[in-house]
């Protein structure tokens, strides 16, 4: 996507002071006489590469990673393409920063280091009038929306409206990692009121406070805002975020089939961890419908990776009935089992009819070949519970998802040693090598990131009316058809993060073609699919 071109020619201190135009000391002689720069520029002209070597240089004099994060920016507050040109180029070492962990904290800060505003707010004030307040959005072509309520934001619960880091960092990820334009994305917080005792009464906050709505008055506001984007955004992909479990199937199942939209806690997750099961198929050579999985969690994450293996194996000539009988899961009140009478719908399907196990119990019964924990509690991945299964499985597969790094079930040294090699490691959070018994081990990061930025390319340059679930099956087997044999035989599920754009390319392309075969795509179909969604990548280059 090229840059849009300003209506009119910006000039002198404007011109610098344009987010998305100014390109500061690497104004060219002739720019700086032609746009009436001279005098407002020092001497020397600098070329992108001296300036993002100064970035780093004062990146890396910040101490901790929070003064990074608020480095950064004010660095894209200056210079959009060379915040974009620098995350880019060191993807690895930015996305902690822009994202989680260090994001977590950005959003628990957010109201004590507020300067410039950004995304869009709404909140009960506005009910009546969301579609008049859309006008005053800068951007008249907007593609995709992150929106979130600030209820569950990451693993730090009811954040309120400093959940706002969230949509924000994730649009980041769209630009840096699947090259979405800038300009087209639009960070959303619907800020219905906070239940965080300490915001409801710090005079800091910049949230509605007051304690959440809820019920019918909730989701009218939801729907208005729906109403209101679909009228004003027609072709914009809208990404639910950091809802609670509960809301986020209950949004989800409403919107799915009436507008672009997608839950990436459920669905991106399903589609990232999915694709690391494909891969462990190809590294222990045995078929993902004879494989045994048992969840410790049931939550979004859980059961949306456990829908989405159903789907794997009923792809592959199953019955769903049958897939299901292979996925157990465990919640905070032991095994998912039919006479329980807690269980809402998303769990019911999963509940076999055996008498109620706890985590090793279950474990011992079941012999899965994957263990998948999604629960937000750190070190429930004990020593014996490792050890257990590789006690009867020679490469079992341990996904340890809860992020931040601190609450994962357990590191990924623990995996290794524990198992004494034998376990594959995946986890939510990223993990340096390890090196065990004289071989090194690569742990692999299932990060929603190599999803979702790929489904919003797709989305965008194709024009997709819907997104469905089948779309995340193709796009978890696009995702790893780029694993390479060097990765599995260091036991890493992943293609490193530098391949990222590579990643999103293909899965773009995946789900486009998908989307074709089915009649969900608006823009006339293209001769070369992957050639046309190339040319719609924004390039953050002067
Ligand atoms: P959630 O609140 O919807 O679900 C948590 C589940 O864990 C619940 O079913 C709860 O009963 C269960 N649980 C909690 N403690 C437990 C314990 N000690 N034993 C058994 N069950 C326990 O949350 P979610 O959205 O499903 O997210 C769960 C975790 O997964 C979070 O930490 C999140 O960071 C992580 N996550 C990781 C990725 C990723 O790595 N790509 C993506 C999404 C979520």
């Amino acid at each position: 996507m090229s840059m849009t071109k300003s209506k009119e020619q910006l000039t002198g201190t404007r011109l610098l002071n344009s987010i998305r135009h100014n390109k500061s000391t690497a104004f060219t002689k002739e720019e700086r006489e032609e746009l009436g720069l001279r005098g407002l520029l020092p001497a020397k002209i600098a070329n992108a590469e001296m300036q993002q070597k100064r970035i780093l240089q004062n990146f890396y004099r910040k101490e901790s990673d929070i003064e990074k994060y608020i480095f950064l920016t004010s660095l894209l507050e200056r210079n959009e393409r060379l915040f974009y040109q620098v995350v880019m180029q060191h993807i690895e070492e930015m996305m902690p920063i822009i994202y989680t962990p260090t994001v977590g904290q950005a959003c628990r800060e957010f109201a004590q280091n507020f300067r410039k505003t950004r995304g869009f707010y709404i909140n009960p004030g506005d009910k009546g009038e969301i579609r008049k307040i859309l006008n005053n959005w800068p951007n008249d072509d907007v593609r995709v929306i992150v929106v979130t309520d600030g209820e569950r934001i990451l693993g730090l619960g009811d954040l309120g409206s400093n959940g706002m880091g969230i949509p924000i960092g994730k649009l980041q990820l769209y630009v840096a990692a699947a090259g979405i334009n800038p300009e087209q994305c639009m960070p959303v917080t619907i800020d219905i009121g906070t239940n965080n005792e300490e915001f409801l009464h710090d005079p800091l906050y910049l949230g509605w406070q007051e304690e959440r709505i809820r019920g019918e008055e909730y989701l009218e506001l939801i729907n208005e805002f729906i109403e209101a984007i679909q009228d004003k955004y027609p072709k914009a992909l809208i990404q639910f975020e950091d809802f609670t479990t509960d809301n986020a199937y209950k949004l989800l199942n409403i919107y799915k089939d009436r507008c672009l939209c997608f839950n990436d806690d459920i669905q991106g997750t399903a589609g990232v961890v999915l694709a690391g099961i494909l891969a462990y198929e190809r590294a222990i050579k045995k078929e993902i419908k004879d494989m045994k999985f048992l969840f410790l969690g049931a939550g979004a994450a859980a059961t949306g990776i456990g829908d989405l293996i159903v789907s794997a194996m009923v792809e592959r000539g199953m019955k769903a009935e049958d897939a299901r009988k292979n996925l157990w899961f465990i919640d905070s009140k032991g095994l998912v089992v039919a006479s329980r009478k807690d269980l809402p719908s998303y769990k019911q399907t999963y509940a076999h009819d055996v008498k109620p196990m706890d985590f090793k119990e279950a474990l011992e019964t079941l012999k899965p070949d994957v263990l998948i924990g999604a629960t937000g509690t750190p070190g429930t991945f004990t020593q014996e519970i490792i050890e257990k299964i590789t006690s009867y499985h020679q490469t079992p597969a341990i996904f340890a998802l809860s992020n931040p790094t601190a609450n994962a079930e357990c590191t990924a040294e623990q995996a290794y040693t524990w198992s004494h090699g034998k376990a594959i490691f995946c986890s939510g959070s990223p993990f340096a090598n390890v090196v065990y018994e004289g071989k090194t081990f690569k742990p692999g990061q299932g990060n929603n990131a190599y999803i979702f930025p790929g489904i919003g390319l797709g989305a965008v340059a194709c024009q997709l009316s819907r997104i469905t679930d089948d779309m995340f099956l193709v796009a978890a087997q696009a995702l790893a058809n780029l694993i390479q044999e060097k990765d599995l035989e260091m036991g890493c599920m992943y293609p490193s993060l530098q391949e990222i754009r590579k990643a999103s390319l293909a899965i773009a392309v995946a789900i486009s073609k998908r989307a074709y075969e089915k009649g969900l795509a608006q823009f006339p179909e293209p001769d070369n699919i992957e050639k046309h969604i190339e040319s719609m990548i924004y390039d953050p280059s002067y």
